[in-house]
């Protein structure tokens, strides 16, 4: 069963009418419904899904050009349904923002009111539609690693292996295979996203022109099986296994307490260091 991923009540008036809609189902449901029916409408019953065709199968004509958006869908006058990805975008990026705008159809209303959906750049900036931005990432997710093709056959257990094979397997990013099997992990787990960066309250100094160093900090990090989440920002020891990954490019194994999740107590961590232009660190782990 779904695990439900947020305790908060949903405030956005269209993620309402969507429950309303479907008889006061959970949303996370009702997408993860959604998201299957466009998978078996296109035939798709194996990684990688072709997601083109799913979109071509509800009728979205979609387009490739170089944008400073991630991708947009809309309906434009004669009705049809046209989504613009952006070509600069490495071909997982696009295939995860297409699997994105189209799970923006699932809410009411899409065609009639010819609504206009554009995703910036950055995930999580679409921050007056959070829900629906939410739920539609989480779909795409789902479209792109359905659980019935990954549960029994990917998982945290194996550590980086899994995300790494998943990745390959569907035909996604590292990041967007590593939260897929934080999702569905049945443990005590998490995965991991560390970047070399400041800190927001390291802002008023820079402004100044002091010399604040960077530091790695968390950039974001999904937790599976236990009500908590790691802190954005928060920084990782110098001596940690994070640390240790991002110095060199070996893969980093050790106990070592979740930064911002330290009262859980010690998990067995894998980490890598992964990209070049934007060096990121990826790392699982589960509760030892
Ligand atoms: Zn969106």
């Amino acid at each position: 069963m779904p695990r439900p991923t947020r305790s908060r009540p949903w405030s956005e008036p269209l993620v309402i009418k969507l429950i309303e809609r479907h008889r006061g189902r959970a949303p996370e449901e009702i997408i993860e419904r959604h998201a299957g029916a466009l998978r078996r409408q296109a035939g798709q019953d194996r990684l990688p899904v072709d997601v083109e065709l799913v979109a071509s199968v509800q009728g979205v004509e979609s387009r490739h050009a170089p944008h400073d958006f991630a991708g947009r869908i809309y309906a434009d006058l004669d009705g049809q349904l046209v989504m613009d990805l952006n070509d600069d975008d490495r071909s997982a990026r696009q295939r995860f923002t297409c699997a994105h705008e189209l799970i923006h159809l699932a809410f009411p209303g899409f065609r009639k009111e010819t609504r206009y959906r554009l995703d910036t750049k950055q995930p999580g900036q679409n921050a007056r539609n959070a829900e629906e931005e939410y739920l539609c990432d989480l779909g795409a997710a789902t479209l792109l690693m359905p659980r019935d093709l990954v549960e029994d056959l990917y998982s945290l257990d194996e550590g980086l292996q899994g995300v790494e094979r998943l990745a390959s397997d569907a035909d996604v990013s590292l990041q967007a295979a590593g939260n897929r099997l934080a999702s569905l992990y049945t443990g005590i787990g998490a995965f991991l996203v560390f970047e070399w960066s400041h800190k927001p309250a390291d802002r008023p100094a820079l402004r100044r022109g002091e010399d604040v160093p960077q530091r790695l900090r968390v950039r974001y990090g999904s937790v599976a099986g236990v009500d908590t989440y790691v802190p954005r920002f928060k920084s990782a020891a110098d001596e940690s296994v994070f640390s240790c990954a991002w110095r060199g490019w070996r893969r980093e194994r050790g106990r070592e307490l979740l930064p911002g999740g330290e009262r859980l107590g010690p998990f067995e961590v894998e980490a890598q260091a992964y990209g070049t232009e934007n060096r990121v660190v990826l790392a699982t782990a589960r509760r030892a």
